[in-house]
């Protein structure tokens, strides 16, 4: 027995609301969450049209197993059409609003339209309500959530948006919780501009029934089993993805520091994760139904920034907020982290920004009359603290940042060439490209843009041998992660792969973390058959992650990107501006031309898609059965 996959059309014009189930032909084509997300964003949106255009649709995704007791399958995916790049938008957010969800009798909530006055959209026993927020505008997102849960009581799930998505920053992101950032590409820069102040789940209808609950709860104890063996996970316990800041700087040599200009970043002892264990850490704040607890919860005790409270900071908001802006002290980044999560802003964004901005600052090509005053260099705590303040209230030189790389790009001479991003969104890992071949592909053709959750193929560090290679990817690949061959398909396979865990609504930092083995096409047959109970073959399955990354591709294409859109930024086809402290072996390193060209087509080729534009070819459309008329809902009435 198939599980029902439920969806709501909100419009925010005429306050309707019509659900409907979605037929058993999409979830067989997608799965759900991003993938069930990414179809419904292709097809219910005309090409062309302003991101911040009343018509442009918010859709709100839980995967196909969140909200069951499963292996992390907590997670949900925000869509819509990027305010920032202006291009495919999507983030994906953990904690616990996923599940309550599910739980409130929705899959899918899908949004278009704008509310005349700030409203709250209320889930709750199958039934939707659009609710007054006035008592809540102008809140911060944790301040937002804990009202909510006063005025609902403690089982109240919610998504909100701070000041920044209030004000449509362009990179302003949804919330959850304390931490959890659905952060990519302006999602709550939409939501503000929807009058969108919160989303709020009841989530009191019990936890979801798998289709088979008790072959789904042994599976799952018995993955569980595996990933408990892995030698990473142990880590990820004890210091949250801290730790991977130390793995990318300090043993790869990877890192991007002052804005990429290094990648060395000496000046690190105080941003060790074991300093932030042993002095900061205060207890542990879990997604739904997840064994591994990699989120903790800290507070500094004493010094300027006594009192603050928060949770993570993950290794992303580390390498951005630390060497990137050439900041070597942990506690301005515990600051900054608590006040980027309560403005609602995405971290890779915000970072990237400031740090063009402070090498731009330093070039001369603008100065105090451009910032307001403020005097930018690395290393400059509290001018960087003052610009978040400003970029989210849009006050000032805040104000100028807050429109976007894209817009920025049109003001500033040099914009371009200083900013790493790829289809108009800076990068969204804090990691030099150089250096691992199939990263740099998998950031320059991820569909929303230059991102690193999209593919991040983690098994290239380990050196894995070339046959166990060829089994997993089936086809000659090299084992040397400076090497180009074989990495169009390593990319190809990896975003079919993390695109599966983004449907079914599962932890990604499993899916880059477990070695080979622990998680396949045919477990994910497996967790589909016992968790939704569909049949798929592991082929099939495969055919799920290439439909979903080609779906969004026909998105973008359609938009106007091409294949000279799939380049990594200029910089990285050059060395290091600054080489001391680098690793003397990777000191010339850069990207070739040529090569990536033929990692390009080989990428291409294997997705069936143009190689001269890398659009989508008709015959890969039809049979992956992406054509409107085959995909229909049922009306839930
Ligand atoms: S591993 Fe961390 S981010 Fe992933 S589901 Fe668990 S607590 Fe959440």
């Amino acid at each position: 027995m198939l599980i029902q996959q439920k969806v709501a059309y909100i419009n925010l014009n005429d306050r309707s609301i019509s659900p409907q189930i979605l037929s058993e032909d999409i979830i067989r084509k997608f799965i759900g969450g991003r993938g069930i997300n990414s179809y419904l964003l292709y097809h219910h949106l005309a090409p062309g049209i302003d991101s911040l255009d009343a018509e442009n649709v918010l859709i709100i995704g839980a995967g196909a197993l969140t909200g069951m007791r499963g292996v992390t399958t907590a997670r949900l995916t925000i869509s819509g059409k990027s305010p920032e790049s202006g291009l495919l938008g999507d983030a994906n957010i953990g904690g616990h609003f996923g599940a309550a969800l599910k739980k409130a009798g929705f899959s899918y909530l899908v949004i278009s339209g704008v509310s005349p006055a700030p409203v709250y959209i209320l889930v709750s026993e199958g039934k939707i309500a659009l609710e007054d927020a006035k008592d809540l505008w102008g809140k911060d997102t944790i301040e937002s959530g804990e009202f909510i849960k006063e005025r609902y009581g403690k089982g109240a799930q919610s998504l909100t948006i701070g000041q920044a998505g209030e004000r449509q920053v362009r990179f302003a992101c949804v919330m959850h919780g304390k931490k959890n950032a659905a952060g990519r590409s302006g999602m709550g820069c939409l939501m503000g501009a929807k009058g969108i102040k919160a989303i709020v789940a009841m989530g009191d209808n019990g936890e979801i029934s798998p289709a088979f609950p008790e072959e789904f709860k042994a599976y799952t104890k018995e993955l569980y089993q595996k990933i408990n063996d892995e030698f990473i996970i142990e880590t990820f316990r004890n210091y949250g993805t801290a730790h991977l800041y130390d793995i990318i700087n300090n043993t790869i040599g990877m890192g991007r520091a002052y804005n990429g200009l290094n990648s060395a970043f000496p000046e690190n002892k105080d941003i060790s994760p074991e300093n932030l264990a042993e002095n900061y850490y205060t207890g542990k704040s879990p997604c739904f139904s997840c064994g591994i607890a990699c989120k903790h919860a800290y507070k500094i005790k004493e010094g300027p920034f006594a009192g603050t409270e928060n949770e993570g900071p993950e290794y992303g908001t580390i390498g951005h907020f630390g060497p990137l802006l050439g900041i070597g002290r942990l506690e301005p980044i515990l600051k900054i982290n608590d006040l980027v999560n309560r403005y609602g802003l995405d971290v890779s964004s915000t970072a990237n920004l400031i740090a063009c901005a402070i090498e731009l600052f330093q070039e001369g090509v603008i100065d105090k009359d451009t910032t307001g005053g403020i005097d930018l260099d690395w290393g400059e705590e509290k001018a960087v603290i003052e610009l978040i303040e400003k970029i989210a209230l849009r006050e000032g030189f805040g104000d100028l940042l807050a429109r976007g790389a894209r817009e920025l790009s049109k003001m500033w001479q040099g914009f371009s060439d200083k900013i790493a991003w790829g289809k108009y969104l800076p990068q969204s890992d804090p990691a030099d490209l150089r250096y691992m071949k199939a990263y740099a592909l998998g950031n320059a053709v991820a569909t929303r843009g230059s991102d690193h959750l999209r593919s991040r193929p983690t098994w290239e560090a380990f050196n894995l041998p070339e046959e166990q290679l060829q089994e997993i990817y089936g086809g000659q690949v090299s084992s040397d992660y400076l090497s180009y061959e074989g990495k169009g398909r390593v990319i190809w396979w990896w975003e079919s792969y993390a695109g599966l865990f983004d449907a079914l609504g599962m932890c990604k930092l499993l899916a880059f973390h477990c070695l080979p083995g622990v998680f396949d096409f045919e477990v994910f047959a497996n967790l589909i058959k016992w968790g939704i109970g569909l049949e798929l073959s592991p082929q099939e399955v495969f055919e799920v992650g290439e439909r979903i990354t080609t779906v969004e591709r026909m998105f973008i294409a359609r938009e106007g990107v091409r294949r000279e859109d799939d380049f990594p930024s200029e910089r990285y086809f050059k060395p290091l501006k600054w080489t001391e402290g680098v690793d003397e072996s990777l000191k010339d390193e850069k990207l070739d031309r040529e090569c990536f060209d033929e990692m390009l087509n080989e990428y291409y080729q294997l997705h069936k898609w143009d190689v001269e534009t890398g659009i989508p070819l008709p015959e890969t459309v039809e049979k992956l059965g992406l054509g409107k008329e085959e995909l229909t809902v049922q009306d839930a009435g």
